[in-house]
C-alpha cells in the first residue's frame, strides 16, 4: 500500500484477491517462506514511452504509451492493449495483475500483462488511428515477440488497430509471427475469438445454472455496453433462448422489453463497429425501445446481468436494485466491473456471481488458441474452436468450484477462482528461484 498509495484501481483488485486467499496461505507456509504474494503484486517490469504521431490538420499531437509486463512464471506475458482517454498506470496494473490469475485459469500456458494508451479513438479518422498506431508499435516492437509477449485488444482495440500494429510490427521485425492476437482472418487470426469473450461469459453463466439445475431459456437478461464483449453476450444470450433487453454506452443505455434479436443486433453491429455511433440512435430504429440518458441498465426488472462495459460500473446501490428486482446472476464480460461493495451484496445475497478473471476468460483462452494456430502453421474451423471454448469454459468453472468447496465457501466462485488462478503460478514461481 505504501508503494502502490495512489493507485486506486491497482489496490482494489490487489485487496480482493488477498482477502479469499487467506485459507490458502494458512495452509502453505513456502507461500510466506518465498515471499510468493509479496512479489506477485510487483510488475516483473514497466514500460512506459512517449507516442507523437500527426493529425489530420498537421499538428502533431503526443500521447503516452504502457506496457506492464506482468508475471511470465507461466508463459509468455500476454494480455489486452487499451486505448480510452482514462488509461493511466493504476488501471493497466489492475488489468494486469488479473490478467495473471485468468490466464492461469485457462489451463494455457500464458503469463500476464497489459497495455495501452491515454489516446481517444472516438471521433479521430482512419488516417489518424493509424499514425497512431505505427508510432506506438514503433517503441513496442522492441518489448514483445511471438514468445516473449503477446498483445492483443481491448476497449478501443478492435479488429482495425491490431490489423495496424501487425502492419508494423512485420514491417520493422521483418518477420510474420503470431506477436499479436485478435488478427484479421486473412493474416493469421482465428475463427471466434471476436466472439470469444461475450461468448464464454455466457457459457459459463450456462454451466453457473446447470449446477442449479436450470438453463437459460425463459429469462431476462441486461446486458452493459455495446462494444465487442455486449454484442457477442447478446448473441450468445438470444440463440440460448434468453432475453437481452438492454446494451449502454458512456452516455446512457437502451431498453427494448422485446428483447434485441439478431436483426436488431446486426444494426447495432453495423451502428458501432461500421458507423462507429452512439447507441441512443437505436431507439430512432426501433421506437418500442426507450433511451435513458446518464443512467446504467441495472435498474431494469431481469433474471441475468452481464456488466461488459468497464471496471466499476455496478455500484453498491445499483447491486441492491438488481437483487431487488429479482436478479440471481451476475456473469462478468468486463474486467472488475462491480465495485467492492457490489460484490458483497451479491455474495451476502447468494446470488450467482461470476467474476471477470473467471467469466470473461474465453477472449484470452481462445487468444492461446491463436497463438497454437499461428505456431502450427493452420487453422482449425469455426466448430473446432467454438468446442474448445465451451470445454475451456467449462473447465474454469468446475477448477473454480472445485476450489471454492476444498477451502470451505462452497459456491464462491470469486474466491475458489482466486485460489485456482494462484496455485499454478505460485507453484512456478517457487520452481523458478529467486527471480
Ligand atoms: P469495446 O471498446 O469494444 O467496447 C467498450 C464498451 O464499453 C463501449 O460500449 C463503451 O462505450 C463502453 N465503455 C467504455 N468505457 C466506459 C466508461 N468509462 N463508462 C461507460 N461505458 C464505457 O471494448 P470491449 O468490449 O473489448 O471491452 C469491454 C470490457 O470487457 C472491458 O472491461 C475489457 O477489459 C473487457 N474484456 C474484453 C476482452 C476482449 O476480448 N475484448 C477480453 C476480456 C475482457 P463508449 O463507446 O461510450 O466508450
Amino acid at each position: 500500500k505504501a508503494r502502490n498509495g495512489h493507485e486506486s484501481e491497482f489496490l482494489q483488485a490487489v485487496s480482493e484477491v488477498l482477502e479469499t486467499l487467506e485459507p490458502v496461505v494458512v495452509q502453505m507456509p513456502e507461500i510466506q517462506k518465498h515471499s510468493i504474494l509479496e512479489r506477485m503484486v510487483e510488475p516483473e517490469r514497466v514500460i512506459m514511452f512517449r507516442i507523437p504521431w500527426v493529425d489530420d490538420a498537421g499538428k502533431v499531437q503526443v500521447n503516452r504509451g504502457y506496457r506492464v509486463q506482468f508475471n511470465s512464471a507461466i508463459g509468455p506475458y500476454k494480455g489486452g492493449i487499451r486505448f480510452h482517454p482514462s488509461v493511466n498506470l493504476s488501471i493497466l496494473k489492475f488489468l494486469g495483475f488479473e490478467q495473471v490469475f485468468k490466464n492461469s485459469l485457462t489451463t494455457l500456458p500464458m503469463g500476464g500483462g497489459k497495455g495501452g494508451s491515454d489516446f481517444d479513438p472516438r471521433g479521430k479518422s482512419d488516417g489518424e488511428v493509424m499514425r497512431f498506431c505505427q508510432s506506438l508499435m514503433t517503441e513496442l516492437y522492441r518489448h514483445i515477440g511471438a514468445d516473449t509477449d503477446v498483445p492483443a485488444g481491448d476497449i478501443g482495440v478492435g479488429a482495425r488497430e491490431i490489423g495496424y500494429m501487425f502492419g508494423q510490427y512485420k514491417r520493422l521485425a521483418n518477420e510474420f509471427t503470431g506477436v499479436l492476437t485478435g488478427k484479421g482472418l486473412s493474416y493469421g487470426g482465428s475463427l471466434i475469438r471476436p466472439e470469444a469473450t461475450g461468448y464464454g461469459a455466457v457459457y459459463f453463466a450456462s454451466n453457473m445454472l446447470a449446477v442449479k439445475g436450470e438453463g437459460f431459456k425463459g429469462k431476462t437478461c441486461a446486458v452493459s455496453g455495446s462494444g465487442n464483449v455486449a454484442q457477442y453476450c447478446v448473441e450468445k444470450l438470444t440463440q440460448l433462448g434468453a432475453k437481452a433487453v438492454t446494451l449502454s454506452d458512456s452516455n446512457g443505455f437502451i431498453h427494448d422489453p422485446d428483447g434485441i434479436d439478431a436483426e436488431k443486433l446486426a444494426f447495432v453491429m453495423d451502428l458501432k463497429n461500421v458507423k462507429r455511433g452512439r447507441i441512443s440512435e437505436y431507439v430512432k430504429k426501433f421506437p418500442k425501445a426507450t433511451y435513458t440518458e446518464g443512467k446504467r441498465p441495472w435498474g431494469v426488472k431481469v433474471d441475468c446481468a452481464f456488466p461488459c462495459a468497464t471496471q466499476n460500473e455496478i455500484s453498491g446501490s445499483e447491486a441492491e436494485e438488481l437483487v431487488k428486482n429479482g436478479c440471481k446472476l451476475v456473469s462478468e464480460g468486463a474486467n472488475m466491473p462491480s465495485t467492492p461493495e457490489a460484490i458483497e451484496v451479491f455474495l451476502k445475497n447468494k446470488i450467482l456471481y461470476a467474476p471477470g478473471k473467471a467469466a470473461n476468460a474465453g477472449g484470452v483462452a481462445t487468444s492461446g488458441l491463436e497463438m497454437s494456430q499461428n505456431s502450427m502453421r493452420l487453422s482449425w474451423s469455426r466448430d473446432e474452436v467454438d468446442q474448445k471454448l465451451q470445454g475451456i469454459m467449462k473447465n474454469i468453472h468446475d477448477n473454480a468450484y472445485a476450489a471454492s468447496r476444498q477451502f470451505g465457501n462452497e459456491g464462491n466462485y470469486m474466491m475458489g477462482a482466486n485460489i485456482a488462478g494462484f496455485l499454478k503460478v505460485a507453484n512456478a514461481m517457487i520452481a523458478h528461484g529467486v527471480i
